[in-house]
């Protein structure tokens, strides 16, 4: 007997968590965090207790409420009983918090399948940011909280194009595709009932959609019995867009000014900060990057085929934030930021502002209080380079960006290539493979699929969908 049950992912974009089971071996396609679900309850000032463990998160219906899931810690302080881990793996295909982040409450002792450079990258997040209990996805700390307690590391077991993995009664072929993060990957996974697929998130109009249709391809050729697809994008109308244009109008841009340039933009998309980095070098820029972000240098370097610059590089330089007294004395930089202190490349807002014309700052809206420091010339120019808002709350921290704009006279533009396939792809693709069934996932619209494919199901989450 081989199933499908969705318990996330399911008319909303991301939160993807789908369970596979297969005879008696159970696996999860990702585990992550469902950004529009949570939101529904809860903002800034409202947030799921920490110091209620699991609890808000299972009765508000963030987490699946199902038994042989999550850590002993948490199960404790719920009052649950406590189990036996009853998943042999959780399958992730990429960093991004709608896939990954609520691996953070699951049991120890499930094992966490993921692409080398996708940990490279979860090993940057986890060294930048401060422990959270909705971000704890290679190593946790148990609840209640104690600071003297060694975080717990979870079973890592990484993979690259080719591998394949024996899961119980699965083998899993991960296979690159092409997304607004380096280290993602679909699944073709060989169950008893025949061969089923797993996009994860991608795209074709990206800087290599060869790794895109080296998935397409392999899930053409196996006859998949069903094809578990994203459709971020599939009701929206497309346009032309890549990573070339992003590049092409960037450059136009800081190449007509002298003025100080800031650049927004997400730092896990490597192809942007490559991006950025190119136009920077194009204009005799070099690239500042916030210490937080440094952390994604420090370990993305270590791949040498993502070509990232290391923080000691020529073109880098660390922008030094003001902490403690205000005065950027050594001993205001603790912790993690002490490694920072003192090196050639680190400079403050006053030395980057007397340098405006030789430097391209990659800095976004929650480092606008710099500006009050490097007190930038009017025409100096804002790049936002990442989707445009598409909910309310972000409309209105598009309001605050227009007034920090207005100003300090800082003109803005928007240049971005997104990480999801274009409608029209999306319908190519799913064409192309033609599987037996098709579930679409991550979208608010999956009936559009219906255009393309014969066997669409509208997912009713934790429905089982068995195969025979
Ligand atoms: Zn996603
Ligand atoms: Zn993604």
């Amino acid at each position: 007997m081989t199933s499908l049950t969705f318990y996330g992912g399911v008319n909303e974009i991301g939160g993807n968590k789908i369970l596979l089971e297969d005879k008696d071996t159970k696996v999860f396609l990702d585990f992550g965090k469902g950004f529009s679900r949570r939101a529904k309850f809860f903002e800034e000032y409202i947030n799921p207790r920490a110091a209620n463990g699991i609890q808000d998160f299972l009765t508000m219906g963030l987490l699946p409420d199902v038994k042989g899931l999550y850590r002993d810690d948490l199960m404790k302080m719920a009052e649950r009983k406590i189990v036996e881990p009853d998943i042999d793996a959780v399958l992730l295909t990429h960093a991004h918090s709608d896939h990954a982040d609520y691996i953070s409450f699951l049991h120890e002792k499930i094992p966490i399948y993921m692409g080398d450079t996708c940990h490279l990258i979860l090993q940057a997040i986890e060294e930048r940011s401060n422990r959270q209990i909705e971000r704890e996805v290679l190593s946790y700390r148990e609840r209640p909280y104690n600071k003297k307690d060694d975080p717990i590391k979870r079973k890592i077991n990484t993979f690259r194009t080719g591998d394949k993995l024996r899961i119980g009664s699965l083998e899993v072929e991960p296979i690159h595709v092409d997304h607004s993060v380096p280290g993602a990957y679909g699944f073709i996974i060989y169950t008893s009932a025949g061969p089923i697929g797993y996009t994860g998130d991608i795209r074709l109009h990206g800087t290599i959609p060869q790794m895109t249709r080296d998935f397409i391809e392999r899930a053409k050729n196996e006859k998949l019995i069903a094809l578990i697809m994203e459709g971020t994008r599939i009701a929206d109308d497309t346009r032309e867009e890549s990573e070339e244009l992003v590049s092409k109008e960037s450059k136009k841009i800081v190449s007509a000014t002298n003025r100080l340039v800031l650049a927004d933009f997400n730092f896990k998309d490597v192809d942007r900060l490559r991006t950025f980095l190119k136009v920077g070098k194009e204009n005799d820029r070099k690239l500042v990057v916030k210490m937080n972000d440094a952390y994604f240098l420090k370990h993305l370097s270590k791949d040498p085929k993502l070509n990232v610059p290391d923080i000691d590089d020529e073109d880098i330089i660390i922008y030094l934030q003001k902490k403690g007294s205000g005065k950027y004395q050594d001993s205001d930089y603790k912790g993690r930021d002490k490694e920072f202190v003192g090196r050639h490349n680190v400079w403050n807002a006053q030395e980057i502002a007397k340098n405006e014309s030789k430097v391209l700052c990659a800095m976004g809206f929650y480092s606008f209080t710099a500006l009050i420091d490097m007190k930038p010339k009017p025409g100096a120019i804002y790049i936002h380079s990442a989707s445009e808002p598409y909910n309310e709350e972000q409309e209105i921290s598009q309001e605050r960006i227009n007034a920090w704009m207005d100003h300090f006279g800082i003109h803005k533009f928007q240049c971005h290539c997104s990480g999801h396939a274009r409608s029209n792809d999306l319908l190519e693709i799913v064409g192309e493979i033609n599987a037996r069934t098709l579930y679409p996932v991550h979208t608010e619209h999956p009936e559009v699929y219906k255009r393309a494919a014969n066997n669409v199901i509208e997912v009713i989450e934790e429905r089982l969908y068995p195969f025979s």
